[in-house]
């Protein structure tokens, strides 16, 4: 095959519909050339995920629930299976109670910590450890972060903590898999809406703002991401791990609101 994934092998998780960003990286993957394995949360996205796999030409991996390490063990023995080994792997994973990702986050719940901390935390190591096993030819590992992670965002809330975890963890991971040669990077995107952000509150606020104050005057787009994510995960990207990189409209080097931004 041709292109920059030509002969790469990789997991996706988190696609829910073709909205998600783990769709648009899944997409600009194929369209470089690799192939890709896809999973769905539960029979609900079943039905959803399935023509989007025959589209991109996906193996489907099975139900993966990272609350239940069973589905885990399953996904991880279905792609070793099928492949033998894995090339890279996509993290795209985010859960918090709706409930909390509105008004005061000194508000936030015991049980909603651990659930949010548990699914968009923990989960990334875990899969780092069971790709680890099949990334005998090194590997690229990404996961999706927020910029909520690094300064405060009207509502983000417990999942900004969260993030902030995440991030560190990247940094932890590519330290005990760089030996492998396997390499641990995170895209933070700016606002898209897709499922797990229509949870956010004053959402459309949020994408508004994002457009009128980004130094490209414009919100990102799944294919924007998509495309910034077949650097980390081809060999374009071989000398570079533990990093952060802001894919945002610029979003993030701006220190005030544009003087001439239109009101919201
Ligand atoms: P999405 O709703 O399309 O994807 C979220 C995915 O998380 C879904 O596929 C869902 O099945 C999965 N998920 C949730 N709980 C799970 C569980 N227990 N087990 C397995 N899977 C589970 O939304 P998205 O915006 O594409 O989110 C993908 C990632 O991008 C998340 O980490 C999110 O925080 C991050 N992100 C999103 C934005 C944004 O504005 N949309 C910005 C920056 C980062």
């Amino acid at each position: 095959g041709q292109g920059l994934m030509a002969g790469k092998r990789g997991l996706i998780l988190g696609v829910a519909n073709n909205r998600s960003i783990a769709y648009g990286i899944a997409k600009s993957c194929v369209d470089h050339g690799a192939e890709i394995a896809l999973t769905y949360q539960g029979e609900a996205f079943k039905k959803r995920v399935e023509p989007l796999a025959a589209e991109l030409g996906a193996f489907v991996a099975g139900h993966c629930d990272v609350t239940d390490p069973a589905s885990l063990d399953e996904v991880f023995a279905n792609v070793a299976s099928h492949w033998g080994k894995l090339d890279f792997l996509v993290h795209a994973i985010a859960f918090s109670d709706k409930d909390e990702l509105t008004g005061r986050y000194v508000e936030t719940t015991r049980d909603n910590f651990l659930r949010t901390m548990d699914i968009s935390v923990y989960s990334f190591t875990t899969i780092a450890k069971r790709a680890e096993a099949l990334m005998t030819n090194g590997g690229s590992l990404l996961t999706l972060t927020y910029y909520g992670a690094e300064k405060v965002m009207p509502h983000y809330n417990v999942m900004g903590v969260a993030k902030a975890a995440l991030e560190a963890s990247v940094r932890y991971l590519a330290v005990d898999l760089g030996a492998k040669k396997i390499r641990v990077n995170a895209i933070s995107a700016g606002p898209i809406k897709t499922l797990a952000a229509s949870g956010i509150g004053d959402f459309r606020y949020i994408l508004k703002w994002n457009e009128y104050n980004s130094p490209l005057k414009q919100t990102v787009t799944q294919e924007e991401v998509g495309d910034s994510g077949v650097y980390f995960l081809s060999d374009l990207s071989r000398g570079v791990t533990g990093e952060v990189h802001h894919v945002d409209s610029g979003y993030h080097v701006v220190g005030m609101k544009a003087v001439d931004a239109p009101d919201i």
